[in-house]
């Protein structure tokens, strides 16, 4: 597209996902490969797009083309990266990435974690998906390419958020809760920031604001030199034991040593009598253990005498992020933002 700076920019960056994903058959909407199909294709196939526009320039770029099932720590350093550098640039107006619906909530929720306050409170980043791939008869992608775009040229947004069958969810909020409906996010008890209907808004609540409580490391030691601090997840269940944080504990070679641990707890934040042993033992050799909830709605309630900490609201696998980028920010050599 011809370049014109006066005009504000959009900038697509494409991760790969269902959105990008091809099968064999049309009517095939399940057996299909993610992530086969770039970035600029995908934007020349969404309908209505030049004049949603209306003359601003669509700027596009592969930062990675994965399943997002495979979601990388490498991936996730280049996407803060240019996310990061293009929400700098003055004619730059917001940030549209497609990704997998797999993990998009946790990399909405790092995006939302390590990019600079003065960036992300100032212009939006806007995440989203499919649910069936490209070749399908009825794709979903192109529509919610559309209303991606919409959101992003919206007057007054900001922050991460992700969009997906005409909702709109803040990166704090979003999960994905189906495994094959089209509209297969929800936000909990938070709700939905808002809708998108026929490119325009309609919001029920406040854009996200930067997680301003939270240690952030400099996107460039997350991109360039970052050691990912080891962080994993358990289950609390029926029949519950001290087997698998035991064995977390043990020293493996070439694997680095276990730094955190988050319980994905029962009902508020409930443990298990033999789990909780371990992890009490877990704890005494320095391993950071944090209580999350495996319920899909709700938050574990800070008890007074509570012997782990818990995950301030956050799902298990979004507190794990807060925990390794908190045990990053720990670190002698960390650069903060
Ligand atoms: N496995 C795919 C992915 O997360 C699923 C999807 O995009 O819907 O990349």
């Amino acid at each position: 597209m011809v370049s014109n700076l006066n005009l504000k920019k959009i900038v697509v960056l494409g991760t790969g996902g269902t959105i990008a994903g091809t099968a064999a058959s049309a009517a095939d909407n399940i057996g299909y490969t993610a992530a086969q199909v770039g970035v600029a294709q995908l934007l020349a196939a969404v309908p209505g797009l030049p004049a949603l526009l209306a003359g601003r320039d669509l700027v596009s770029e592969q930062v990675a083309q994965v399943d997002s099932k495979d979601m990388s720590f490498a991936i996730w350093g280049a996407l803060a990266q240019r996310v990061s550098a293009h929400l700098a640039a003055p004619d730059v107006q917001a940030v549209v990435i497609t990704h997998g619906t797999d993990t998009l909530e946790e990399t909405a929720y790092f995006l939302q974690a390590v990019l600079p306050a003065a960036q992300i409170n100032a212009k939006p980043v806007v995440l989203t998906a499919a649910m069936r791939p490209a070749s399908s008869s009825a794709p979903d992608g192109p529509q919610n390419l559309l209303d991606a775009v919409a959101v992003a040229l919206a007057p007054g947004a900001q922050g991460v958020v992700a969009v997906c069958a005409g909702s709109i969810h803040a990166a704090l909020d979003v999960q994905k809760s189906h495994t094959y409906r089209i509209d297969a996010f929800n936000s909990g008890d938070a709700g939905p920031l808002g809708y998108v209907e026929e490119a325009e808004l309609r919001l029920l609540r406040n854009w996200p604001v930067a997680l301003t409580n939270k240690a952030r490391v400099a996107i460039e030691n997350i991109a360039f030199k970052a050691h990912w601090p080891r962080v994993e997840i358990v289950m609390n269940h029926a029949g519950g034991s001290s087997a698998v944080v035991d064995a977390l504990l043990l020293p493996l070679p070439g694997v680095t040593p276990l730094r955190g641990l988050v319980v994905a707890a029962t009902g508020n934040g409930t443990i298990h009598v033999d789990l909780e042993a371990a992890l009490r033992r877990a704890q005494a050799q320095g391993v950071h253990v944090v209580r999350a909830s495996r319920c899909a709605n709700g938050r574990v309630l800070p008890a007074a005498n509570a012997e782990f900490a818990h995950s301030a609201g956050l799902s298990p696998v979004k507190a794990r992020i807060a925990l390794m980028l908190a045990l990053m920010a720990e670190s002698p050599d960390a650069k903060k933002a």
